[in-house]
């Protein structure tokens, strides 16, 4: 059987990937901070994730997902000051918007999507171990992962010493040990969330959800961890730090998460799209635009996961002619069918997705069968074939290929030339005034053609869509 393969930034190398029990395969990825709508780059990790939980499962029965919602933060609680409003009425109708804008994306919910907030018991029951540990120590109401305790550290982003402390989230904090130190518990104020804790009130910091909402749904370890290349440091690397010292694996970085994947960064003239930054594009504004989620994603996907990809009107252009082809070569060949493609011959048209995701080969592979079967001179057994791995290829994209008539009717309408419907229905008034009833009737088929029906009374001709 074809080997699946991906890129293990773990150990920067790309790997056959060897399920740990082939049974179960289980996924983790860092989903949002939902305190606004998410925008196009969030979405890309979100695609790339989907996407890589369809391949998997063409091989492998069970897959488990599991993807977080942050909805204890800094920028939550900020939020909430600005507007006055509840946190926890920002963070369920951030969560509500998220997860409907994914779905119009085609990404199917995560198998298991926890909230930070209901694992604050486990949170706190981890730190505790570390502490026990000695990784961890209590300062000034706050808890730090002592960095220094746990050689190994680095080991994901390669980062040295020196550049772990440049890119520390925060300033050297007083209560810091070392300044590497990060924050696994933190003081809150009375105006601000906590949770009671053996350290007084307080709340997590962000590391530590990951650590153990993965654990508590997947067990460790598990098999894939991702995430942006953005979390690569500080975030996954203190993951790793507090999965494996709070276990007594501080010799083996593998003992958290065994393949570790993550995605490039969308950009926008070269860089990263993000809040901060402000050049981002929400997804919800371009759904609104009229641009379909399916389209969204082919753009998405158009690059290999592990290289930026660079946002663009040209590229959504590219996408909407690239999915009418897919649709329109579908519904044409509806009534040739499909027959049931034997194991080795799926593998054969999974070739490209097995292959580290890559993604521009299986759409140069798409290409490739829409030109076989637009040809006139290709049998009907052998469209059966084609059309039959064009639709594996979609399925597993997660194109929604059972979206195409929609999807063409949508499209028509929306590029509808109404001046040339006026024009037509004119010349046709004109024909009808000079008695020449068959040019008449030639127009109205012609109308007909284009989706539009004719209605003459008493004030004139009018139409409407069939
Ligand atoms: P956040 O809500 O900022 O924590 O991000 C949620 C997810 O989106 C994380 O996995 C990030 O790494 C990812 N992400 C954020 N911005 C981008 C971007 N411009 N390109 C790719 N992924 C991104
Ligand atoms: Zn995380």
């Amino acid at each position: 059987m074809a080997q699946i393969q991906f890129t293990n930034s773990l150990t920067r190398k790309k790997e056959v990937f060897e399920p740990l029990d082939p049974t179960h395969i289980r996924l983790y990825a860092c989903g949002p901070t939902v305190y606004d709508y998410a925008h196009l780059g969030n979405a890309r990790m979100a695609v790339i994730f989907d996407l890589l939980r369809n391949v998997l499962e063409t091989r492998y029965e069970k897959v488990t997902y599991v993807s977080n919602i942050t909805d204890i933060d800094d920028k939550i609680m900020t939020r909430a000051k600005e507007t006055g409003k509840d946190i926890s009425d920002i963070t369920k109708l951030y969560t509500a918007i998220y997860n409907e804008d994914m779905a119009a994306l085609g990404n199917r919910a995560p198998t298991i999507q926890p909230h930070a907030t209901d694992h604050v018991a486990e949170m706190i029951a981890q730190i505790e171990q570390l502490i026990d540990a000695g990784h961890a120590y209590e300062s000034d109401g706050h808890v730090l992962f002592h960095v220094p305790s746990f050689p190994k550290y680095g080991g994901l982003s390669g980062r040295s010493r020196d550049e772990q402390i440049a890119g520390a989230r925060v300033e050297v904090a007083s209560y810091k040990k070392d300044a590497a130190d990060f924050v696994l518990w933190k003081p809150s104020s009375e105006d601000e969330p906590g949770w009671p804790s053996p350290w007084g009130r307080g709340r997590p910091g962000w590391h530590i959800e990951c650590s153990v909402m993965s654990e508590k749904h997947l067990g460790l370890p598990f098999d894939i961890h991702g995430g942006g290349a953005d979390l690569k440091f500080p975030h996954h690397e203190n993951e790793i730090a507090q999965s494996c010292c709070a276990h007594g694996n501080e010799g083996d970085l593998s003992a958290f998460a065994k393949t570790w994947i993550h995605n490039g960064f969308l950009t926008v003239e070269g860089e990263k799209m993000s809040k901060s930054l402000g050049n981002f594009t929400l997804i919800r504004d371009v759904l609104d635009e009229g641009v379909d989620g399916i389209v969204i994603r082919l753009a998405l996907l158009s690059a290999s996961y592990k290289k930026p990809l660079d946002w663009s009107k040209e590229l959504i252009s590219r996408m909407e002619k690239m999915l009418k082809r897919i649709y329109t070569v579908i519904l044409d060949t509806a009534e040739i069918g499909t027959i049931d493609l034997s194991e080795t011959h799926k593998n054969d048209v999974l070739a490209a997705l097995y292959n580290d995701l890559n993604t521009p080969q299986a759409f140069a592979d798409i290409h490739r069968l829409l030109s076989d079967l637009e040809r006139g001179d290709v049998s009907s057994e052998d469209k059966e074939v084609l059309r039959s791995e064009l639709l594996l290829l979609c399925d597993t994209l997660g194109l929604k290929p059972e979206n195409a008539e929609n999807y063409l009717n949508k499209a028509d309408a929306s590029t509808l030339d109404k001046a040339l419907v006026q024009k037509l229905i004119t010349e046709r008034d004109a024909a009808k005034q000079n008695k020449d009833y068959a040019r008449a009737d030639a127009l109205r088929d012609e109308l007909k053609d284009m989706g539009i029906a004719l209605k003459d009374g008493p004030e004139g001709t009018t139409w409407e869509r069939l």
